[in-house]
């Protein structure tokens, strides 16, 4: 059996998704399916299994698209409504389990979870077609089937956020949709990657999220060898924004998928 793992971007897309719903600019109606953009989202897929992380509003055409058949676990970087409301496209991969799903978060994560789909969560007569969930909150790093997932927290906003650092026969690669900045103790634990995903919103800055210029700052600072770009807004056509870029510097789009 192969033993390399894959990373499948479901969704490179900031929270309104791209095009914009009644936007003309020329990145909304442009031709080239890299500027079409569905919400943030990805698949890891290795020896370890198949793990979604995040379940965004585009999770139905997004598993469609790229015939995701079964989902092992999820893992959730935080509870904003562009990686939750998904949740119930869930159930068809719940159908195919004989065990609760294991959906890995913060508590607040798990709250939010809880109190945005309560009919998955009561514990008698839950009807048979919900979402099972086996609610698993983490606060140290943990492993699935020997990878190892280290949470990381970020500054993004007022919600407790998340990025991942996955570490899988000694490659690494980290991934951090939601992010304006990573603390100390974080940028730490963000060395020797070999590959970097990471929010770069738009060129100006913004409140919540990294911009450009922003990101690549980081990128200079830990220096993994090769980085993408995600959670990306209208305002970035992809052809003339990944040409600008440094070599080692990518933007992801739809349907790209990454070895490690
Ligand atoms: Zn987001
Ligand atoms: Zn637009
Ligand atoms: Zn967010």
């Amino acid at each position: 059996m192969s033993s390399e793992a894959r990373f499948l971007f479901l969704g490179c897309s900031t929270s309104v998704g791209v095009p914009v719903i009644g936007c003309d600019c020329a990145v909304c109606t442009s031709g080239d399916p890299r500027n079409a953009r569905t919400r943030s989202s990805a698949y890891l897929a290795g020896p370890f299994g198949n793990i979604l992380i995040d379940s965004g509003p585009d999770l139905h055409q997004q598993a469609l698209r790229e015939n995701l058949r079964t989902i092992d676990a999820v893992i959730y970087t935080h509870g904003h409504v562009d990686h939750v409301a998904g949740f119930d496209e869930l159930r068809a991969f719940c159908w195919q389990r004989d065990s609760p799903l294991p959906l890995y978060g913060s508590a607040q994560t798990h709250d939010i979870l809880r109190q945005m789909f309560p009919w998955a969560f009561v514990p008698e007569g839950t009807a048979s077609g919900y979402v099972k969930a086996d609610l698993r909150e983490f606060s140290e790093p943990f492993e699935i089937n020997g990878l190892k997932i280290i949470p990381i927290e970020v500054i993004h906003g007022k919600v407790l956020t998340h990025g991942f650092r996955f570490e899988w026969q000694g490659r690494a690669i980290a991934y951090f949709p939601d992010v304006k900045a990573i603390p100390e103790e974080g940028m730490k634990l963000l060395t020797n990657l070999d590959i970097l995903i990471i929010d770069a919103l738009r060129p100006e800055p913004h409140q919540t999220h990294l911009s450009i210029a922003e990101a690549q700052e980081i990128v200079e600072i830990l220096k993994p060898k090769q980085t993408y770009f995600t959670h990306m807004s209208h305002e970035l056509d992809w052809a003339t924004t990944d040409q600008a870029l440094p070599a080692h510097i990518h933007l992801a789009y739809d349907g790209l998928e990454l070895s490690f």
